[in-house]
């Protein structure tokens, strides 16, 4: 049918539309409480990430929305990335 033709050259241009575009759909983080040893997704919004000159000063954190626990855990290269590729508030510790 030529109707399905169209409506299939009109999907593909709504679909380049959007191409450059991201999601919109809030980002959630995997984490556990090594406090509580509750496991829950996060949003951007409740992590914090503090790059410091080191990786042994870089590290994430969030409380825990479980116990309440401050939680503090060393951020490797692919975490940084993923937490500021995903809307984390990043604090520089090192001066640049
Ligand atoms: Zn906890």
């Amino acid at each position: 049918m030529s109707e399905s033709t169209a409506s299939g050259v009109r999907d593909i241009s709504v679909a380049s539309a959007f191409a450059g575009m991201r999601s919109v759909a809030p980002v959630r983080f995997r984490a556990g409480c090594p406090d509580c040893r509750g496991a829950f997704e996060l949003a951007a919004s409740a992590l914090r990430l503090a790059i410091g000159a080191s990786s042994r000063t870089t590290f994430y954190s969030f409380t825990c929305p479980d116990c309440g626990a401050a939680v503090r855990k060393p951020a490797g290269e692919r975490i940084v990335e993923l937490l500021t590729g995903g809307g984390v508030r990043t604090l520089r510790l090192h001066a640049p």
